[in-house]
């Protein structure tokens, strides 16, 4: 037996009281099924009834509300046979004709009416993946939501996987769908009834959390969200693991939803700088140093396209002869305010905001340029070294664009080297590996950076094309000084001998560092003592001076 269905809400607005008497009076052979209230004006329906989906307005055209206004299906009550279709309202009625029959095939046009739209409406507004909000959906829900209670007790979580794109890659997209559906089960864990849940793009998520009850509650949930997101996702029996960044934003009185979905951003990207599974809390400090983060990046995509870029070369000495055996190509940014910014204030942005990829572009055929230009100076090749970053492996074309600008060049691949991070290799990304291995077909050598400062599995790192390891210069740097730091160093040296890798030093600088490096048989330095990075003129004449002469027994 189903339940008796609530009496449907008939609101009358009309300028003439006999509407009310011949509606009434039409209305009863409907008997409970409909009710009439009467209302002063548009504003007293708009304040009680406009999210009743239960409701018509019948209204008289004197009082019908402005178009657009009102989101209830309205009738409109015509003394005559209007000249024109009505427009705005859902139907009219004409006061000489208003049968039972007549109002009651009415409502029901009107209410189917407004079924459909609310079903195209819910379809406009969802994922058809998930289920959930889409980002359109998720707009009407967050204004209604900040509406209601001045936008108090209320925070956004703006979630982004990480390389989500690399998923969908590997697995193909049906791989990618169900790894989404994981998400968003494992999502929706943490949830409650009054928090909300919405896809934003492929692989961003908008969550509403309630916090009326407990202003801590996004954090809560935050912790809880990044630590179950990091537990690693089964697709096809496969195993996977993914990071993600949520930027979380506390809502503040008649703060509006664009601010809002601002600050919750910027806090994603803050958390991006980590990896993992990561969360940040947006606060006034970070969006000073955000907004200026945003002028950067603008600016340093108009740096890009000036050619305001520079590269500077510093040499790398091979210590049984003396000679200089390759060049490390270092990226500067010629500011026209700031002056010449070295990478550690523009690199790590790039690598946010995925700038990296077309800058290591633009690095990697300046350096076959410089590589060509010594080639016609004369000058005997040299090893070139690019540093590559991991962000750079997520650009699909990366094979493809470093075979082109090879061959463009005319480079012989082998004489080029890049050097990766022990972060980057450690991921055990088989895309890493792969694009490692093709390139490494072509001749590309690979040397690991910054080693020591990592995480390295010997075993792994065993297990990829690495031909040479470059110790951090931090442990170089206290070498004379501490024991502890000369122990470290030789034991780095024999690790790299045992693994059949060649080893280079970083951040030589003076000539007792050189002397322990070499006495620990390291097989190449480099460093401020050999030379700092040069510009490529300045390094022609480098080496055009050094050539031909022992540099080693110079020091
Ligand atoms: P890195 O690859 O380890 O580069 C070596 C850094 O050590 C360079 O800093 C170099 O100037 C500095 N250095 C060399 N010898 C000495 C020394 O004797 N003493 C001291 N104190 N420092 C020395 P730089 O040029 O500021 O580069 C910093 C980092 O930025 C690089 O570290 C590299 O990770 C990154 N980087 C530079 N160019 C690029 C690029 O084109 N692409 C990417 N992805 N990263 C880059
Ligand atoms: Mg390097
Ligand atoms: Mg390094």
């Amino acid at each position: 037996m189903s339940t008796p269905a609530e009496p449907l809400r008939l609101l009358l607005l009309a300028d003439e009281p006999e509407w009310a008497a011949l509606l009434r009076e039409r209305l009863k052979p409907l008997g409970d099924a409909a009710v009439l209230l009467t209302a002063p004006n548009w504003a007293a329906v708009d304040s009680l009834f406009s999210h009743d989906r239960q409701a018509v307005v019948l209204a008289t055209p004197a009082l019908q509300p402005a178009a657009g206004r009102c989101e209830l299906p309205t009738i409109l009550l015509l003394d005559h046979e209007p000249a024109a279709t009505p427009t705005g309202v859902s139907d009219w009625l004409v006061r000489g004709q208003l049968t039972s029959d007549a109002l009651r095939r009415s409502l029901r046009h009107v209410r189917e009416r407004g079924v459909l739209v609310a079903t195209l409406q819910r379809l406009a507004e969802q994922d058809p993946l998930t289920g959930i909000a889409n980002r359109q959906g998720f707009q009407a829900l967050l204004t209604a939501r900040l509406a209601e209670n001045d936008g108090r007790g209320l925070a956004l979580g703006h979630l982004d996987l990480d390389n989500f794109r690399h998923v969908n890659d590997a697995l193909g997209h049906q791989g990618g769908d169900r790894l989404i559906l994981q998400v968003v089960s494992r999502l929706k864990k943490e949830l409650e009834a009054s928090d909300q849940l919405a896809r934003l793009g492929s692989d961003e998520f908008a969550l509403l959390i309630d916090t009326r009850r407990d202003p801590n509650r996004a954090e809560w949930i935050a912790e809880r969200i990044v630590e179950a997101l990091a537990e690693p996702y089964w697709i096809d029996g496969e195993s996977l693991l993914l990071g993600c960044s949520l930027g979380i934003a506390h809502a503040r009185t008649q703060g509006g939803a664009d601010p809002l979905m601002w600050h919750a951003h910027i806090a994603m990207r803050q958390a991006k700088g980590v990896q993992g599974c990561t969360f940040h809390v947006f606060n006034e400090r970070i969006n000073r140093n955000a907004r200026s983060l945003a002028d950067l990046e603008s600016e340093l995509r108009r740096a890009l396209r000036r050619d305001e870029l520079e590269l500077h070369y510093q040499p790398r000495l091979n210590l049984a002869d003396g000679r200089i055996v390759g060049l490390e190509a270092l990226v500067r940014w010629r500011h026209a305010e700031r002056g010449l910014l070295p990478p550690s204030e523009f690199v790590p942005l790039a690598e946010q905001s995925g700038l990296i990829v077309p800058l290591g572009y633009w690095v990697i055929s300046r350096a076959l340029r410089d590589m060509q230009a010594l080639r016609e100076r004369g000058l005997a090749p040299l090893h070139m070294a690019v540093n590559l970053s991991f962000r750079q492996f997520q650009d699909s074309q990366l094979l493809a664009t470093l075979s082109r600008l090879i061959i463009e060049h005319g480079v012989d691949a082998r004489w080029l080297e890049f050097e990766l991070t022990e972060t980057a290799v450690m991921r055990r990304n088989e895309l890493v590996r792969q694009t490692m291995d093709a390139l490494g077909r072509l001749g590309v050598r690979f040397s690991l950076d910054d080693f020591g400062t990592g995480f390295s599995s010997f075993v792994h790192l065993n297990s990829l094309p690495i031909t040479l390891l470059k110790v951090d210069r931090s442990f170089v740097a206290e070498m004379e000084m501490r024991e502890e730091n000369r122990k470290l160093v030789h034991a780095m040296i024999n690790l790299a001998h045992n693994l059949n890798l060649e080893v280079v030093a970083e951040g030589v600088e003076t000539p007792e560092q050189m002397a322990l490096l070499r006495e620990f048989g390291c097989d190449q330095v480099q460093g401020f003592l050999v030379s700092k990075p040069l510009p490529v003129g300045e390094l022609i004449e480098y080496l055009v001076q050094a050539s031909g002469l022992e540099l080693a027994a110079a020091f």
